[in-house]
């Protein structure tokens, strides 16, 4: 008898197990849907992804879900996305992509090659003096022209050289950024793979940007209240990603950050059947790819004292398949470090946890640098990290191994600390 129970607790336990993993997918794979069109600003995707979460806690049964309201002022290219090399029509988000902070361009241009091997950057103004180069644009590779930063930044800026603008190689895939585009510089800067560029004598671009001051976003804030209420747990997970590339290509960001967002809604659907000690906050913020700024407003203005925060856990990325688990952790946040190394220990969820040093890379960052107690967990360097930031981090390509792991990882420890 006694066995037979283990074996129904067992089963059931594994039937609840599938059953969550269909829920989760099944928001991973909403989200990186073209209905959101990568989740950017363009067209209201974030938005209208914000709007879908706030459902979807609903029906998790969370007992308290908010809008908070804020604005940032953002750089996006809504319109035409057109390129030709030599007269070979290139493929946005491919072979090219821009610069966030790049302001469109229309137009035939020279191109101009520096000479890297030889690099001086006062023959590199005489040549671009020449009339043959005027109105050309300036092509090496990104990492070149950012370690020769003083002159290429001139090549950005109005009035300093006649240049139209730069082009920039990276290797493909090629990537798309979001971070600076706060504001728009003077000149366009094209990214470029080599191959695409490559002996390329001229260049045709068709683009159109559209710099939107005071766009409005939102954090989606559910609450499951637990038994006590002097103290909470905040999990946090961006929502937004890097929109449209051009009115065709849109940036799914299945495992950036679908795969973050979607376990928050399964973890609040958790919590809610399963009450907890202590109230639970699912801080599902915007803004996160343009430079974190809805983890820093919900920072600058939390609806509860920062101060009442056991432990606070971000999920960004744990989409992948790394044995390794990456994680940053703040100073107030290693006593708990201890605990997740001795569950993880004890469990095997992962070979081991890999911590990495904290830094301003995910919305953990505003909370850690105010004292918070918190975690960042990301599973990078497995088969989806190649897709970071570029058009095939998409659904057919999510990875979902980690999920699970992450997902038992942070219960036990709440269930520990
Ligand atoms: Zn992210």
């Amino acid at each position: 008898m006694r066995k037979v129970v283990v074996l129904l607790l067992a089963l059931f336990a594994v039937q609840l197990g599938a059953q969550d993993m269909t829920h989760y997918k099944r928001i991973v794979k909403e989200l990186s849907s073209a209905r959101y069109q990568g989740r950017g600003y363009a067209h209201g995707g974030a938005n209208k992804a914000g709007k879908y979460l706030e459902r979807q806690y609903r029906k998790a049964g969370a007992d308290e879900v908010v809008l908070q309201p804020f604005t940032i002022d953002i750089n996006t290219f809504p319109g035409k996305m057109a390129m030709w090399a030599d007269g070979k029509k290139l493929k946005a988000g491919v072979d090219f992509s821009m610069r966030e902070y790049s302001p469109g361009v229309h137009g035939e241009f020279p191109v101009y090659h520096v000479d890297t091997l030889n690099f001086d950057a006062d023959s590199m103004f005489a040549d671009l003096a020449k009339p043959e180069y005027a109105n050309a644009l300036v092509c090496c590779d990104f990492w070149f022209a950012y370690r020769h930063k003083e002159a290429f930044g001139r090549l950005q800026k109005a009035g300093e050289c006649t240049n139209a603008g730069l082009i920039q190689t990276w290797t493909s895939p090629i990537k798309f950024y979001k971070a600076y585009g706060e504001k728009v510089v003077d000149k366009p800067i094209v990214w470029v793979t080599p191959e695409a560029i490559e002996g390329v004598k001229s260049v045709r671009l068709d683009v159109d940007n559209e710099f939107l001051p005071g766009y409005g976003l939102f954090n989606v804030i559910a609450k499951v209240a637990g038994e006590r209420h002097d103290s909470c747990y905040v999990f946090t997970a961006h929502y937004d990603h890097l929109g449209n590339l051009g009115r065709k290509v849109y940036y799914a960001g299945a495992n950036d950050n679908a795969s973050g967002t979607a376990a928050l809604v399964t973890l609040a659907a958790y919590y809610a059947k399963n009450r907890p000690a202590y109230d639970m906050y699912f801080l599902s913020v915007s803004g996160e790819d343009a430079n974190l700024r809805g983890s820093e407003y919900f920072a600058q203005h939390p609806i509860f004292p920062l101060e009442q925060i056991k432990y606070l856990f971000n999920l960004d990325m744990i989409g992948d398949n790394n044995p390794v688990q990456y994680c940053e952790v703040s100073d107030p946040g290693m006593r708990g470090f201890a605990l997740f190394e001795q569950i993880n220990s004890e469990q095997h969820y992962f070979q081991a946890l890999n911590r990495g040093e904290l830094a301003a890379n995910s919305d953990h960052y505003p909370f850690a640098s105010r004292g918070v107690p918190c975690i960042f967990l990301e599973n990078e360097d497995g088969d989806a990290f190649p897709w970071y930031h570029t058009i095939y981090d998409t659904w057919k390509n999510a990875v979902f191994d980690s999920y699970e792991p992450v997902f038992k990882l942070v219960c036990d420890f709440i269930a520990r600390y």
